[in-house]
């Protein structure tokens, strides 16, 4: 794999490997784009199966932050962390440490967070190291585990589509398939009985599928692809990435897709063929936002309120880039990155008209530094 060329492609403005024997650490972070700020991104660990993957990954899911804050409205840029390793073994407080190493390395260009198998304790042992990390435990001073305020972003986002495919907000009565009931997937699932759908649900953990089925019992477990061929009215992908592609297209019956995994659309094309065939989709980098609005007040001053109300923002600007969408007669993922793009080029230009401020400005850490 080109590095150079693929970052150049992607257009992203630094990718940086790191790796420390002593605790068998490899990391590799990837800063985006820091246009409206500095690079806000959770850290993931996976057990890739090479290094191509795993590079690949980060690139992609750093990409998205950039669009992911954008469209949010907020004030940080795009970036992601992968360690490369299996959580089950390789997890230590060491490693931890290292890598809260490396993050102070990049002197604030690079804010982490926690993202798949990274839990609030492995941030906790990166604070030690750093200040650029959120998602730090409440006792702290930080905002706990995003994934709460992550399932709560997407149900906006879900109540959005309904209010666009069925004219009312309202999930009661429909039946939605979740795949992955980890951190966001279960919070979700909950949320949405409480409101009065019915779930039916997968996931590879069997750990994952007893709590689920320990919380909710009315829920129903389906193996594996079954997820995609299920007899429902909406599908919410909160595994992992590519759920979305030529092989499970044809098999969905649902009127509507959106959940929290990143990356959920195989490739761009996929967003049109989801709309040929008369589905709804609500891009993913908009609708799992949550997470991200949450850590990025923890800077000024992190309160539960004041996190939920961000989120809730969630539900019009879903049903703005379903009106763009329509207006343009695009599919919804072009949509979203329109606007992404629109706000992205409108704050470049003014850079480029002030460059001594903009130079000054652009690591700015987001809000005041009360936690500190
Ligand atoms: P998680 O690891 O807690 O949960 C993922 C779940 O998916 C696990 O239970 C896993 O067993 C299951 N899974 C993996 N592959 C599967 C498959 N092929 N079929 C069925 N189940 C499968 O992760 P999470 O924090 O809940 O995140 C879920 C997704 O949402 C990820 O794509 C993540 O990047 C995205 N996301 C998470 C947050 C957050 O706040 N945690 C924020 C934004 C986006």
């Amino acid at each position: 794999m080109m590095t150079f060329e693929k970052m150049y492609s992607m257009g992203h403005e630094e990718v940086v490997f790191f790796q420390d024997k002593s605790c068998g650490l490899k990391a590799i972070i990837a800063i985006h784009d820091t246009t409206l700020g500095p690079a806000l991104g959770g850290t993931r660990m996976w057990n890739y199966t090479n290094e191509e993957e795993a590079l690949i990954d980060v690139l992609r899911l750093s990409r998205g932050m950039t669009y992911k804050a954008s469209v949010s409205g907020l004030n940080l840029g795009g970036g992601k962390a992968v360690i490369i390793g299996d959580p089950k073994k390789d997890k230590s407080e060491a490693l931890f440490r290292a890598f809260g190493r490396v993050v102070e390395s990049l002197n604030g260009r690079y804010i982490t967070a926690e993202d798949v198998n990274i839990s609030v304790e492995d941030i906790d042992h990166i604070f030690t190291e750093t200040n650029y990390v959120t998602g730090v435990a409440l006792h702290h001073g930080g905002s706990g585990n995003p994934a709460p305020y992550t399932a709560l972003g997407v149900f906006r986002g879900i109540e959005a589509s309904c209010q666009k495919v069925y004219g009312n907000r309202s999930v009661k009565g429909k039946t939605i398939a979740v795949q992955g009931v980890g951190s966001v997937g279960f919070e979700l699932s909950k949320l949405l009985s409480e409101a009065g759908a019915s779930i039916i649900f997968t996931d590879i953990s069997d750990k994952g599928v007893e709590r689920m089925k320990a919380a909710l019992p009315q829920a129903k477990f389906v193996a594996g692809h079954e997820i995609f061929s299920a007899n429902v009215d909406i599908y919410s992908p909160c595994a992992l990435g590519a759920s979305i592609n030529d092989e499970t297209i044809g098999m969905l019956k649902c009127k509507i897709v959106a959940g929290a995994a990143n990356n959920q659309l195989k490739e761009d094309r996929h967003g049109l063929a989801l709309k040929e065939r008369g589905i709804l989709y609500a891009p993913d980098y908009l609708v799992n936002a949550g997470g991200l609005m949450n850590v990025s007040i923890e800077f000024e001053g992190w309160s539960d309120s004041k996190s939920k109300r961000m989120v809730d923002t969630i539900f019009d600007q879903t049903l703005k880039v379903f009106a763009i969408s329509e207006e343009q007669n695009i599919p919804v993922n072009k949509a979203a990155d329109v606007l992404a793009e629109t706000r992205l080029e409108s704050i470049r230009k003014i850079k480029s008209n002030y460059l001594g401020r903009a130079s000054t400005n652009t690591h700015r850490m987001p809000g005041s530094k009360k936690r500190f």
